[in-house]
């Protein structure tokens, strides 16, 4: 659970995009610090309106980086002029809208838990299907706060799911500190039969399973992938954190899988899926990550190209047995975490590349900047498709769409 502190300048539209970032870290049950020095991870959302206001970002950002643990960059001049923080010296990430809440929570689970009643935001329905994990890695706080993992029966969170269907959602996120355990303490895990089971409710809607940790889906993955193939409703994306490529790492990270499981799922899913989106998450700079355990998470990364991936430099959290570990050097963790970032960059990009040309069916999920709206494919691939009102798209509404071009993390498209 961190503390962040969040500074936004510029249009009304980039004000939504901070709204967005803090519902999500509010979400995951981060809290908002008194001011930056309060805060462990500092998000400055940019405007380039003018070249005034580009001087003043960049004052802006080095003074938030003196001021806070960790420096996140994003918004419109982090996106069209990232390398000029990174020329200026300013020792952050600088990240598209999206990646921010992922990035400020420093490779720890969300926090959401079943306790409260699911959450209907617009056209997306948050269904936390239990709270706790099996795991108790080295850096994570969030596990004071969670504990083991408690699960309720299948037929409870079936019940919540068909409310926030009948209560108009089109998108169910299904969320927890680790889904990949659900229903582990009560015998087996339980997640592919959730899935057929919700993706059995009556209506127009799609699916996104949340963060599982790589060490509950081994065992489980043929089983989890033909219920993808097999459900139309399921977004084929799964979220899987490795954080690191050496097993060395991971084991003083206390992670509860290796490398060779990590690719075993991701191969099991390569065989049975044709189109599908692999999200991940690296910690770079842990206290023991040595020049050849990087290299090896740069190895990694290369090898099986997730579509989506999270950087994150390793900060200590207070409690933590991990905090108690000699750290790394500022300046190695952020050597380490440029090159990381650029990698990713071209994954990434090379992804929503090879989507050019080709026709995705998406459901609109919300409204984008001016008259634009966001969309997500079968593949939970973000898609923008502007004019939306000529093309009397609204959020909730399905259509079909060829991609015409991209940038790093989204492609655009128009309706055929
Ligand atoms: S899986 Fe690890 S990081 Fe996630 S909540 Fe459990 S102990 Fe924390």
């Amino acid at each position: 659970m961190a503390r962040y502190h969040i500074e936004t300048y510029g249009c009304t539209s980039n004000r939504g995009e901070s709204r967005h970032i803090e519902q999500a870290l509010r979400d995951g049950g981060h809290h908002p610090a008194d001011g930056p020095e309060d805060a462990d991870v500092a998000i400055l959302n940019t405007c380039t309106v003018v070249e005034k206001t580009e001087r003043n970002m960049l004052t802006r950002a080095k003074e938030l980086e003196a001021e806070t643990a960790d420096l996140i960059i994003t918004g419109c001049m982090a996106l069209a002029q990232g390398d000029e923080f990174r020329e200026a010296g300013v020792d952050a990430d600088v990240l598209h809208w999206d990646e921010v809440p992922q990035a400020a929570m420093n490779g720890e689970c969300p926090t959401v838990t079943p306790d409260t009643d699911p959450v209907l935001d617009g056209t997306v329905g948050i269904l936390p299907i239990a709270r706790g994990c099996m795991s108790n890695c080295s850096y994570c706080i969030t596990k004071f706060a969670t504990g083991r993992i408690d699960s309720p029966p299948v037929e409870d969170n079936v019940r919540k799911a068909r409310a926030l269907v009948h209560a108009g959602a089109k998108e169910i996120r299904i969320t927890g500190q680790d889904t990949g355990v659900y229903g582990w303490d009560t015998g087996d895990r339980k997640l592919p039969e959730l899935l057929d089971r919700i993706c059995d409710i009556e209506g127009d809607f799609r699916v996104r399973v949340g963060m599982a940790n790589p060490g509950g889906i081994h065992g489980i993955q043929e089983e989890l992938v033909d219920v993808f193939a097999r459900n139309d409703k399921l977004y084929n994306f799964i979220h899987l954190p490795v954080q690191s490529g050496s097993d060395d790492v991971l084991e003083d990270m206390r992670r509860q899988h290796r490398v060779d499981k990590f690719v075993d799922i991701v191969e099991t899913f390569d065989e049975r899926l044709d189109y599908w989106t692999l999200s991940t998450d690296f910690i770079v700079g842990f206290p023991t990550e040595t020049d050849e355990d990087h290299a090896m998470s740069m190895a990694l990364m290369k090898e099986v190209r997730p579509e989506k991936i999270n950087v994150t430099r390793f900060s200590k959290r207070p409690g933590t047995d991990a905090a108690d570990m000699k750290g790394l050097g500022g300046t190695l963790k952020k050597e380490r975490s440029k090159e990381m970032s650029s990698a990713k960059m071209d994954i990434v990009a090379d992804a929503y590349e090879q989507m050019v040309g080709s026709v995705q069916e998406v459901l609109v999920v919300e409204e984008g900047t001016g008259d634009s709206v966001k969309c997500r494919d079968s593949a939970y691939r973000q898609i923008i498709v502007q004019n939306a009102s000529e093309h009397g798209l609204e959020p909730g509404d399905f259509a079909e769409v060829e991609v015409t071009s991209h940038q790093t993390v989204y492609a655009f498209a128009t309706p055929v």
